[in-house]
């Protein structure tokens, strides 16, 4: 057990108790273990790196538990709630571990209830109530709702990964509060656990019975004695998330808990951070979905004006319309965002001249004349307010959608910093009133400031609660000027009447500021509530009541005496191995960061945990967590599991542990994360640096030289087609195959070509011509498409020719071997071998590319290498230079036709009457190449390409051919890829992907063809 942190198993003193655990840890923890294992059906994780992964949450903090379990049914977290009061291990209850504040992160036994308790039980439409299981997550749940018209709406920007538990646990907020209020607002009844193990039905007072009602008793005894300074005390704002609900019982909220002022025993449960009792299910008030949605962006010449205006746009709500949210945007935000190719002309459309600070005001109803009054509205109130002229309205869905996910990617932007310096969250979600909105963010700026650092702001502007985060390195002492910024503003917070802890929840970085806020005596009933639910402290203890001190730094992830394992990395990761000024946000040049492990350490350590990759939405991060659900499986998961290899928290053997191997094995590296997680984690290339590191110390099996060396013998075993393609056709030989080598026998391989692109006339221009021509394009053709798929090959080249291109094919034309991008060897960790690779095609392209000659592909994860991992191989600036060459055919066409270069081909293109289907391969996606597919697709009369919202098709280059991952390979391709084909038999499935489409041909034995083809096959 880890030694680092407190925790209490009685009603004892911490210290002694934590002293009780420690000692008998390795006994309490293998009693615990065993009893979990045989008495539940649930998951017992016991091991350092399952610990590892749940001693983390989206908060600064680390602690390790004693153990993880997963329960499959809520009667399983029952029991394991009866089994850790028998052995005196506290609890901490969990759902998608996305708390900013350490609430999940504790010294006991975690128990996740995301995974498997995560059923919606009941939806009344009628009566517009839900009932469902903690761990069901909000998007999940308001997909299900959609057909009802109904929506839960308390809309958290970490909708796609948390859970109801959660959300409940922290009384969570969305960007539309104003209108909706906080989970407590929206909670109608929970079933709940005390740590006795009695399950209580908690709902209006008035109802209630037995030992509940005597609970609700002794609480409204304690509202009662304390009203004074409950009136005195509590903060008047919505946003007030910190302590116990006391409040229910004297209502101190602008917006009481209950429309008919009754008290409600489960608005006590909300907010109380799993310290009170273990939820089973929660009763949920829903909510009309919206009918329709304005935007009104108000651009601001001064933030402070922004901060100063917020107070009278609210009181546009009303006469037909809502007013759902006011959102804040400031002037560092709209920078980056200007700086983003694809978000630049949704911002300049939303921007008059050059606002300092824009907030977004969005109105909803039915009625759409009321919503354009509203707009009008809203501009004359800028008028009287001095700013006529400043608002640009955005009545339409499409314009509205893109700026919001502009905000969004915006602090994605933010939070990429690179450095040990990190925007920390601590003070980020203080609400105030509006009325001294604008003082305090100009005081609370002064204080970074006098601290040496900054804060860019966003969000909430509506309800008084804006965020910010100072950049603070931990490593470097930086926790002292955490509190010390955190009694300033505490001080602000006091002087304007607000809340200290306005949307995240107290855990462990805001518990000990509860005393500060309500005063001793309230203090005190807190900690009261606590022994009547909790007497034996056996929920998540130390939280709300006697909870640590916020920077108790052996409390954190990165605490002073954090250590890297020195470590020669493959890959060059010196982009990574910088340091940052807090004040300006500069990064020092790359390789400087002082990084033992030359980078990699720094860029596993970019996870900052919130949880991002374990959404289920069109995107396609992360696939095999889609398919197991496991912690183990997520790039969360894995980067954890990363960082603790990497600083020796796993053992001494480091990255080249069997828990680094399990935590990948199932990355399919399709760079969902490089492209999708806030912080840009690039888990395949991380995938490829360990396999590289592995190699180095085991070697590599016989099945992944045969992957590896591919290009290498292709030639050779090209000759051999028929002999080879046997193993198609004769189940033995699949059965072998299986037997020696670990391909699936249920897998049929790539078919051999006897004539194949590289063994046929020679096609297109000499090098001299092409260099020479007007307009020249050099073919690469790769190791797949020109050993098994040559028609594609020369599909391509044919299409190229109808575009009037003189097509030079970068492939050797004949004799032994072609040029290859060392994809395969990437794929295994040969780095080495890759970069021999990648260094011959690179010589052969960059005379085209210094010319400024487009090099156009045809296999995404070849092409795309160039883009990528190519430039990581140390290979200097001609990888660059052919890197900005390097374009899919799509990409190229797009951009010719986009210039009005594309007149000849599109002349020739015969109309299509037949359904298109276009399935994105996991690297298009990564580089947003897949909109050229549907542009260039559309070149063809009559096309109406339909892109399939899918995420990984599961093949992943060699993954799916692999027998011990065919079961996981086939899940991932049924999540949408293979009933989205299987739903269409008409259509021409269209899949650039060379293991994509062999994925449809095993999967729902259709043909899917390449872009290239198809065109070629249009061509009058
Ligand atoms: C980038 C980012 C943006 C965020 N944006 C918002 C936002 O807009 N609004 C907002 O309010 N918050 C926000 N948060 C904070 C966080 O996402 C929310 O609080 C979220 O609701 C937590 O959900 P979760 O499932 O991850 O809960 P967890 O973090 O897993 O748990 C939250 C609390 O609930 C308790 N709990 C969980 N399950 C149970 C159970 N079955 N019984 C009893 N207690 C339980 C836990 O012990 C813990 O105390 C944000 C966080 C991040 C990282
Ligand atoms: S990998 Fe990225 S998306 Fe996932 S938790 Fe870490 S930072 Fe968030
Ligand atoms: S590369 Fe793909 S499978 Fe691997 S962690 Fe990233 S999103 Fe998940």
């Amino acid at each position: 057990m880890n030694a680092r942190v407190p925790v209490t198993v009685g009603p004892q003193d911490a210290d002694s108790a934590y002293d009780t655990v420690a000692r008998l840890g390795n006994e309490v923890a293998g009693r615990l273990a065993q009893r979990l294992a045989a008495e539940t059906t649930g998951e017992v994780l016991f091991s350092a790196a399952d610990r590892g992964r749940y001693a983390t949450d989206a908060s600064i903090y680390q602690v390790m538990p004693v153990g993880v379990f997963v329960p499959r049914t809520s009667e399983d977290a029952r029991l394991a709630l009866d089994i850790c009061r028998d052995l005196k291990v506290p609890l901490v209850p969990r759902g998608g571990g996305t708390s900013q504040c350490g609430q999940t992160v504790g010294a006991g036994l975690v128990i996740d209830f995301s995974r498997h308790v995560r059923g919606v039980l009941e939806v009344d439409a009628q009566q517009r109530t839900a009932v469902v299981e903690p761990g069901i997550v909000l998007d999940h749940l308001n997909a299900q709702l959609k057909k009802t018209g109904l929506w839960y709406p308390v809309d958290v920007s970490t909708s796609a990964q948390a859970t109801l538990g959660g959300m409940a646990g922290n009384n969570s907020c969305g960007s539309r509060s104003i209108a909706y209020g906080n989970m407590v607002h929206n909670v109608l009844g929970a079933q709940a656990w005390t740590s006795d193990g009695v399950l209580h039905r908690f709902g209006r007072f008035e109802d209630a019975a037995g030992p509940l009602r005597a609970l609700g008793e002794r609480v409204r005894q304690l509202a009662a004695d304390l009203a004074p300074e409950i009136d005195a005390q509590w903060p008047k704002v919505l946003r007030r998330v910190g302590g116990y609900n006391l409040d229910i019982f004297r209502n101190q909220n602008p917006r009481p808990y209950t429309g008919d002022g009754s008290v409600n025993l489960a608005h006590l449960l909300v907010g109380s951070e799993g310290t009170l009792a273990l939820t089973r299910s929660l009763t949920l008030q829903l909510s009309e979905l919206p009918r329709g949605k304005v935007l009104g962006v108000v651009n601001f010449p001064t933030f402070y004006q922004a901060m100063d205006s917020a107070r009278h746009i609210v009181k546009l709500d009303g006469d037909g319309a809502s007013l759902t949210a006011v959102e804040l945007v400031d002037r560092t935000m709209i920078e980056l965002s200007l700086q983003n190719p694809a978000f630049a002309p949704t911002v300049r459309a939303a921007l008059i001249g050059q606002p300092d600070a824009l907030l977004l005001v969005e109105f909803c109803g039915a009625d759409p004349a009321a919503l354009r009054r509203k707009l009008a509205q809203l501009s004359e109130l800028m008028g009287e307010l001095g700013l006529p002229g400043s608002v640009v309205e955005m009545p339409d869905e499409a314009p509205q959608k893109a700026l919001w996910e502009v905000r969004k990617a915006g602090l994605n932007i933010m939070m990429s910093l690179r450095g040990d310096g990190k925007p920390v969250s601590f003070i980020e979600d203080c609400a105030v009133p509006l009325e001294h909105l604008a003082e305090y963010t100009s005081a609370l700026t002064e204080v970074f400031h006098r601290h040496g650092s900054r804060g860019t702001w966003y969000a909430h502007a509506s309800v008084g609660t804006l965020h910010v985060r100072p950049i603070l390195d931990m490593r470097r002492g930086d926790a002292r000027k955490m509190r010390q910024i955190a009694e300033e503003a505490s001080a602000l917070v006091r002087q304007y009447k607000g809340a200290y802890s306005g949307e995240h929840g107290d855990g462990l970085c805001r518990g000990e500021w509860i005393r500060w806020q309500f005063g001793p005596r309230i203090d005190e009933a807190f900690g009261e509530i606590k022994r009547l639910f909790d007497p034996l402290d056996l929920l998540s203890p130390q939280r709300i009541v006697n909870p640590p001190k916020m920077d108790d730094t052996r409390l954190m992830r990165f605490p002073p005496d954090y250590r890297v394992i020195p470590l020669t990395p493959a890959l060059d990761w010196s982009a990574w191995d910088v340091q940052n000024d807090p004040a300006t946000e500069r990064t020092t040049a790359p390789g400087t960061g002082q990084d033992p492990a030359r980078g990699l350490a720094k860029a596993v350590e970019m996870c900052n945990n919130n949880g991002h990759c374990r959404k289920f939405d069109a995107g396609t991060m992360c696939p095999s967590y889609r398919v197991t659900r496991d912690e183990k499986h997520v790039t969360r998961g894995r980067a954890n599991t990363l960082r603790l290899a990497l600083s020796g928290q796993l053992g001494t053997q480091g990255l080249v542990s069997d828990e680094v191997h399990e935590a990948l094995d199932l990355c399919v590296g399709c760079k969902g994360c490089k492209r999708e997680c806030p912080t840009g984690v690039d888990m395949a290339r991380m995938k490829i640096e360990y396999q590289a590191q592995a190699g180095r110390v085991q070697g590599w099996s016989l099945k992944d030289r045969l992957i590896a060396h591919l290009p290498a013998y292709a030639p050779f075993a090209s000759r051999f087609a028929p002999l080879l393609n046997l193993r198609n056709r004769l189940p033995a030989l699949a059965w072998l195959g299986e037997k020696l080598l670990g391909l699936s026998a249920r897998r049929s391989l790539p078919e051999w070509q006897g004539r194949h692109f590289f063994n046929g006339a020679a096609l297109g221009a000499t090098r001299e011509e092409a260099l020479q021509a007007e307009r020249a394009v050099v073919l690469f053709v790769d190791t797949f498409n020109g050993y098994f798929e040559s028609e594609v090959a020369r599909a391509a080249y044919r299409v190229l020719q109808a575009g009037g291109y003189t097509v030079h094919v970068a492939a050797k034309q004949s004799g032994s071997g072609h040029l290859c991008c060392g994809r395969t060897y990437l794929a295994t960790g040969m780095v080495d071998q890759a970069l021999a690779k990648a260094g011959e095609l690179l010589d052969h392209l960059l005379p085209f590319a210094e010319r400024g000659v487009p090099i156009v592909g045809l296999e995404p994860s070849c092409l795309l290498t160039l883009r990528d991992e190519t430039l990581a191989l140390g290979l200097g600036p001609a990888a660059d230079q052919v890197a900005q060459a390097a374009l899919l055919l799509e990409e190229f066409l797009a951009r010719e036709a986009s210039a009005g270069r594309l007149d000849t081909l599109k002349q020739r293109l015969k109309p299509l009457d037949t359904p298109l289907l276009v399935h994105g391969h996991c690297h298009q996606k990564a580089f947003g190449a897949v909109t050229p597919v549907l542009e260039v697709l559309k070149l063809i009369p009559g096309a109406q390409p339909q892109l399939i919202e899918s995420s990984c098709c599961g093949m992943a280059g060699s993954f799916g051919y692999e027998a011990r991952h065919h079961e996981v390979s086939m899940q991932m391709a049924e999540l949408s890829l293979l009933p989205a084909v299987r739903g269409a038999p008409q259509a021409t499935v269209v899949a650039d992907g060379t293991s994509c489409r062999h994925q449809v041909r095993d999967g729902a034995q259709r043909e899917a063809v390449h872009a290239a083809v198809l065109l070629a096959q249009q061509l009058a």
